[in-house]
């Protein structure tokens, strides 16, 4: 079985925030990106904190992100091996994880992300076009054969 690496399937750029910014602008944030938390950088891209929505419902008050962020963030390289993703999600029970290299942060993994792969994975005979869902499609999306779809057996390799 093929492996999936991190790089596959992050979410990348990722939506962040300065650890001087205000809280209202955290809030205005996830909002406007319909997430539930934010990663917070510094001036060099480098992750240092974590600000979710439960953060602002148990510290509202607190004027910036540096003091309402959780600052333990577990952080994954863009060669991580999903399945041990999986596992980190599920041992932390968070939701997330943001991928690094160098010190810098490149995307972000989350547990929908993961969720996605098991959707059942199905090719064009004519075109090798793929498409995920329940059921193959009726036409293939990008040279239009109606052939019928085969189903993926594995995820496709590097
Ligand atoms: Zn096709």
């Amino acid at each position: 079985m093929t492996m999936t690496t991190v790089r596959e399937i992050m979410t990348a750029p990722v939506v962040v925030v300065q650890a001087d910014d205000g809280v209202a602008r955290i809030a205005a944030t996830l909002d406007e990106h319909r997430i539930s938390a934010v990663l917070v950088v510094d001036g060099d891209g480098g992750v240092v904190g974590l600000v979710s929505e439960y953060d602002l419902l148990v510290t509202p008050a607190g004027p910036t992100a540096r003091e309402v962020m959780t600052t333990a963030v577990v952080s994954v390289t863009a060669d991580t091996d999903v399945e041990d993703v999986r596992h980190l999600l599920v041992d932390r029970r968070i939701h997330r994880v943001p991928v690094v290299s160098g010190g810098t942060l490149v995307g972000i993994v989350s547990r929908a992300d993961i969720v996605a792969l098991l959707i059942t994975e199905w090719v064009c005979p004519v075109c090798g076009e793929s498409a995920r869902g329940e059921q193959p499609p009726a036409s293939c999306p990008k040279c239009h054969s109606t052939g019928a779809f085969a189903m993926q057996e594995q995820p496709p390799g590097p």
